[in-house]
């Protein structure tokens, strides 16, 4: 019995060690499919999605970077915004829109500062910004 408990438990493991890959094609499908919806982004705009080890490069290394919250950050210049897949697990489609229009109101002020981008941000989400 023990045996068996062995094997299914590592058959179990084996299938979400194979479905993670999955799930983040699928999380960054969503990720794109929204922030795709936003009034204001340009159309050379890129949103991507990063595991854990590669926020925590982005973290460690591009602190110029706007917004290294805990969530997603943006590359002004490379038009560029990644969003960290452990939010993106938990976040509603609603949180994802938030954190994305908040991205681009860094965009849009052309800035680095949270309050201006917050601005911005609720002009998008009240359809302000065409
Ligand atoms: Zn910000």
């Amino acid at each position: 019995m023990k045996t068996l408990l062995t094997i299914a438990l590592a058959l179990l493991c084996s299938i979400a060690t194979q479905a993670a890959p999955n799930l983040l094609v699928e999380q960054g499908d969503r990720v794109r499919a929204i922030g795709k919806t936003l009034p204001g982004v340009p159309s050379d705009w890129h949103f991507m999605i990063v595991n854990e080890q590669t926020w925590q490069d982005i973290v460690r290394t591009k602190r110029s970077w706007s917004n290294l919250g805990n969530s997603a950050a943006s590359n002004l210049t490379a038009h560029l915004t990644f969003v960290r897949e452990g939010y993106a697990l938990r976040a509603t489609d609603s949180d994802l829109r938030q954190i994305l229009a908040h991205e681009m109101g860094h965009h849009l002020c052309g800035c680095q500062d949270e309050n201006k981008a917050n601005f911005y941000r609720d002009k998008i989400l009240r359809g302000e910004i065409q």
